[in-house]
Parts: C-alpha cells; sequence; structure tokens
C-alpha cells in the first residue's frame, strides 16, 4: 500500500470512519484507502480469509470423494464426448472438478465457507441420489452438483 494524502474526502475501508482531504492515509487500487493505524486490522483480516480459503478448498476435496463415490456406488458412469467418442472421465480429474464446483457454489451462499461447503455437497449428495442413469454427461454432473439448493 502507498503512503499519500487523500486527494478527496472518503471513508477507511477497515473501520469505517471518514477520511478528510488531506488526511495521511494508505492507498492501494485493491483495497483503496485506509487510515494508517487500521493497516495490522487489514493484514488479520487478509490472514483469516486465506486461512478460510485454505480450509475451504480441502474440506470441499474430501466432500469432492465422497460424492465421486457416492456416484460410483450408484454405478453411473461419467462421461465426456470428445473427437473420439465417449470416454470415462477419471477418478482424479472428477474429484477436482466436482470440488471446484462444490467450492464455486460455497462462494455463492452467504455463509461461513466451511458450513457452505458442507451445505451444498449435501444437497449435490441429495440430488445425485435421485439419479437413475447408467451414464451423466460430465456437463449433467455439474448441474447436480451446482444447482442451486
Ligand atoms: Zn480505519
Amino acid at each position: 500500500m502507498t503512503k499519500m494524502t487523500a486527494k478527496f474526502p472518503g471513508s477507511c475501508k477497515v473501520c469505517g470512519n471518514p477520511i478528510a482531504r488531506g488526511q495521511e492515509i494508505l492507498w492501494s487500487r485493491e483495497h483503496g484507502a485506509i487510515n494508517p493505524e487500521c493497516l495490522p486490522r487489514l493484514q488479520s483480516r487478509l490472514e483469516e480469509r486465506r486461512e478460510q480459503r485454505t480450509r475451504m478448498a480441502s474440506l470441499a476435496r474430501q466432500e469432492a470423494e465422497r460424492l465421486v463415490q457416492q456416484v460410483k456406488a450408484q454405478g453411473i458412469q461419467v462421461i465426456l464426448v470428445t473427437t473420439r467418442g465417449m470416454i470415462e472421465v477419471s477418478r482424479e480429474k472428477l474429484v477436482n472438478h466436482v470440488a471446484e464446483l462444490l467450492c464455486k457454489k460455497a462462494e455463492e451462499l452467504d455463509l461461513d465457507p466451511v458450513a457452505a461447503v458442507q451445505l451444498a455437497a449435501q444437497g449435490a449428495s441429495e440430488r445425485l441420489s435421485r439419479v437413475n442413469e447408467p451414464q451423466l454427461h460430465v456437463a449433467e454432473l455439474r448441474n447436480y452438483i451446482s444447482h442451486s439448493a
């Protein structure tokens, strides 16, 4: 962040207190203007967000493993249509894909990230348990995972 004086009145993006023109601020494109004394709070907030993302990603992976196992146990093949015909998606690719979808879905939910992943996975599991097809195209699987709960 760059140290400068405020050219316009505004408010601190951390504490919300007003900032007057000419007041000393820290500024960055990403975070806007903040009071210099609010920097530690901003840093701990960013750190917390990073930790939450890491926890969310690892939980999403676990839940994705479970969902892929459920799909296999139901005898469903997940396929991809390519120029060479239909191929079965590898387990590893499927888990990565499902984990990504769960994270995306979880970010749409206005909840604690861990709770959001669990909720997204639970919804997906319920929807998938009703599938009665021998094969699912990967795009159809995507709909079952990310369909709004
Ligand atoms: Zn502040």
